[in-house]
């Protein structure tokens, strides 16, 4: 089989680095991208030891010149012809420590472009670069369920999330035609910056679960939101 052709975003860390990481042992040719390319270390460390397989692509998700930039360069490391098989919308924010009485509208416009809109003109930006039948992994949460909420939490990041949601769901309608599998996808509690040292799994646990996922998805999942076991998440 010939070696898939992958995206992904917010790959200087966490769960992103580790996306590269298994993409790579798993023989695929692997487009990582992050705000700061120069200073993305591992990133860099990989791409010497995968020459050719690995491309470190500059993108902050917030920008849609930053995407309209991307979306100029891509075709000169998948080659004239080639598409990108799997995108991976795994960029995020969660500014945390938000109280009731002292909510920012800063914090809801970060996380809404970066969580939320981001993704969604990132693909649509990307599209006519997606082959036919191509997946796409829009890493969402559980604090992004409407029906799952039980305390206050961190309202730029549920809000955000469940918008995100939304837009996985619109998405696979805009790109069905194409046999464009969307979805949405809960990765658990992870070991990250962001999910801190207590969370529940390792970044590798979560990320061998999700491609487990991807791998197993048909069109008729195209719009569902997933966890990293293929449980379905409520809305
Ligand atoms: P981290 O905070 O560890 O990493 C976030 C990544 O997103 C970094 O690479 C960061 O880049 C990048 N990023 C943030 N803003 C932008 C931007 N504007 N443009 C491009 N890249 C950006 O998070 P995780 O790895 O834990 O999370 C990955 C995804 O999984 C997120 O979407 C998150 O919401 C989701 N998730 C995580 C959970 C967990 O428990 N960890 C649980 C549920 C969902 P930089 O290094 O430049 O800051």
């Amino acid at each position: 089989m010939p070696a898939r052709h992958v995206l992904v975003t917010g790959a200087s860390r966490g769960l992103g680095l580790e996306f590269v990481r298994q993409l790579l042992a798993a023989g695929d040719h692997v487009v990582a991208t992050c705000r700061r390319p120069g200073k993305a270390t591992a990133l860099n460390t990989l791409a010497g030891e995968h020459p050719g397989r690995l491309h470190v692509l500059p993108l902050d998700v917030t920008d849609p010149k930053s995407h309209a930039e991307l979306a100029r360069e891509l075709p000169l490391v998948l080659g004239d012809d080639g598409r990108l098989d799997l995108l991976v919308n795994n960029a995020g924010v969660l500014h945390s420590g938000e109280r009731f009485g002292s909510l920012t509208a800063a914090n809801f416009e970060d996380s809404f472009r970066t969580n939320a809109s981001g993704p969604l003109l990132l693909t649509q930006a990307l599209a006519p670069l997606l082959a036919d039948r191509a997946r796409v992994l829009n890493l969402s949460s559980q604090l992004g369920s409407i029906a799952g909420t039980r305390r206050f939490g961190t309202p730029s990041y549920n809000l955000s999330k469940a918008a995100q949601n939304m837009a996985t769901v619109l998405l696979a309608h805009a790109l069905a035609g194409r046999g464009i599998v969307v979805v949405a996808l809960h990765p658990g509690w992870v070991q990250t910056d962001m999910g801190g040292a207590g969370a529940d799994l390792p970044a590798t646990e979560a990320v061998a679960g999700l491609l487990r996922v991807a791998a197993g998805l048909s069109p008729d999942d195209s719009g569902r939101f997933l966890d990293w076991q293929g449980r379905a998440v409520a809305w």
